[in-house]
């Protein structure tokens, strides 16, 4: 449990940044809410304030959207070369790793990760998001391409252009805010788009240092604009604001769909990473030494509070049992104490909301007859802390098993054959990830091409590259995150030709 050990001295810069009441940030100007409102962030450790944010809404939308239109039509960013796009955004990224602490201990404060986790995954992994994009600036070509209009008579010349899509609305959860808002940012960036930013409304702070930073890295003003607010308000009207090229999205499924209606007004592009209740297979002959941490790191990480969580864990039914006596025995020694206190491998879930949405789960699981092998209830009754959770004799039928839950908690489900375990494994709406543990080279691969989902982990999980794309089949989303597939997504294709003979 939350154990009494003293928490890492906060550092000093973000003593100051949590006791400031925040602003928007439009045309490279902090102002307050156009409505003069602000809203709290909580320390979901505690459950007490952390900070005040002005609370953007349609009006601070609209102003936003505003200044990313006129950055993007007439401002320097529309001027300025490719070369000179990918500097900046590879300066950002050195500031990202000069500040990595301050971002560390925001991200860990304001929504409950280790601070030991922030420091070596979501910071370091953001700054090389932007590393890698900045790297794309200068690469994005098109094609000359040989026609046969004109039947020979009349040649022709035809070459594509690939240009920036225009103005992006970029809606991000709270599980990763600083990572997430580089997933978003970067490619927006590197094609040379101009944005507006809505982080979630339980993590803003991160986002809202980052803006400092693409300040100081000498990015225009008005290219990235960041509206902390409310989903129903502030993100409504961006993803329906009719001035806006595209929107991108990151969050539930059920939200997904809302962003999808809303972007039908204007047909903006819409891009969607959504959900996911990712298989992981075990097969008898996996190294059951690497598979066990390997599952229970598939679940944990992140408080299970990922969307490729691999929250079905499908065993072979000879070493079922010595999979979960051995999942089990991790998740025991999982210490669940406040991000910042240094021996926490795992905080709180962000909200007193996920708290009492995961606890719904477990309810719901062990009525309809799950076993929890270990864990299976809040722990403590200070903070929004779950102990990792095991869960067996599980069915199909059960909500633990077919929804996503974005908490600690895996239903481990034995099968026999495994001929059927990829139908079994995709017998599910989502089509995120999935992975599989196995010495059979053959195996691996054969089960990884039935597998319906956009990344396959083979005896490993949650191996994540801004160079390997992400994104999810079926219900998890449309369009992929990182590698080059991203900038497909912020890009227009224009197709040139002119007759020269
Ligand atoms: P969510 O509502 O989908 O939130 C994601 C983002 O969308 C937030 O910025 C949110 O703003 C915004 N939003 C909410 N309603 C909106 C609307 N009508 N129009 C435009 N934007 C809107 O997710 P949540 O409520 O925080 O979490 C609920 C569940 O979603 C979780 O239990 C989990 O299953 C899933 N989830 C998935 C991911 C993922 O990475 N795929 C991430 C987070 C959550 P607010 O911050 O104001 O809500
Ligand atoms: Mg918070």
């Amino acid at each position: 449990m939350a154990s009494t050990a003293s928490a890492t001295l906060l550092d000093q810069n973000v003593t100051k940044f949590v006791s400031r009441t925040h602003k928007i940030l439009i045309n490279g100007k902090w102002v307050a809410a156009a409505s003069g409102k602000t809203f709290s962030t909580y320390n979901p450790a505690t459950g007490e304030v952390l900070s005040q944010i002005s609370e953007g809404d349609k009006e601070d939308i609209n102003l936003a959207v505003k200044a990313a239109r006129a950055a993007f039509e007439t401002g320097p960013w529309s001027k300025i070369t490719t070369s000179e796009r990918g500097r900046m955004i590879w300066k950002l990224a050195d500031l990202i790793e000069k500040h990595l602490e301050e971002f560390a201990q925001l991200e860990s404060l304001d929504n409950g990760k280790p601070l030991s986790v922030a420091r070596v995954a979501d910071v370091p992994l953001a700054a090389d998001l932007f590393r890698y994009m900045a790297g794309w600036a200068t690469k994005i070509e098109g094609n000359t391409i040989p026609i046969s209009s004109g039947g020979g008579k009349t040649q022709f010349l035809a070459y594509t252009v690939r240009e920036p899509v225009g103005v992006v609305g970029q809606i991000i959860p709270w599980n990763f805010p600083l990572l997430m808002a580089a997933w978003k940012l970067g490619p927006a960036l590197a094609t040379g788009c101009t944005i507006v930013l809505k982080p979630a409304e339980q993590t803003p702070l991160t986002a809202l240092l980052l803006g400092e930073m693409i300040q100081e890295a000498g990015i225009p003003d008005g290219v990235v604009n960041i509206v902390p607010g409310y989903g129903e308000t502030a993100g409504a009207a961006l993803a329906g604001h009719p001035d806006v090229d595209k929107v991108a999205f990151t969050g539930s499924t059920e939200v997904g769909k809302l962003i999808l209606k809303a972007a039908a007004g204007n047909l903006k592009k819409v891009s969607l990473e959504l959900g996911g209740k990712s298989p992981n297979i075990v097969l008898q002959d996996a190294d059951v030494e690497a598979a066990i941490p390997g599952a229970a790191s598939a679940i944990f990480f992140n408080h299970g509070q990922c969307c490729c969580a691999g929250s079905r864990l499908f065993v072979e039914h000879e070493i079922f049992d010595k999979v979960v006596e051995g999942v089990a025995k991790v998740a025991k020694n999982i210490h669940v104490a406040p991000g910042m206190d240094p021996s926490s491998d795992m905080g709180p879930l962000v909200s007193e909301e996920q708290l009492n949405r995961v606890c719904g789960y477990l309810e719901s699981g062990i009525s309809e007859g799950a076993k929890a092998v270990t864990g299976g209830s809040r722990e403590g009754n200070k903070g929004y802390f779950v102990k990792p959770t095991v869960l067996v004799n599980t069915n199909d039928k059960m909500k633990v098993v077919r929804e996503e839950i974005f908490g600690p908690v895996v239903t481990v489900i034995p099968f026999r054959n495994v001929e059927e375990i990829a139908a079994q494994a995709n017998n599910s709406n989502y089509g995120l990830a999935a992975g599989i543990w196995t010495r059979d080279i053959k195996k691996a691969h054969r089960l990884a091409s039935l597998l319906r989902a956009g990344t396959v982990w083979i005896n490993c999980y949650n191996v994540f590259d801004a160079a390997l794309p992400f994104g999810g089949y079926k219900e998890s989303g449309w369009g992929r995150e990182m590698g080059h597939e991203v900038l497909e997504q912020y890009t227009e294709v224009k197709a040139v030709c002119t007759p020269i003979s």
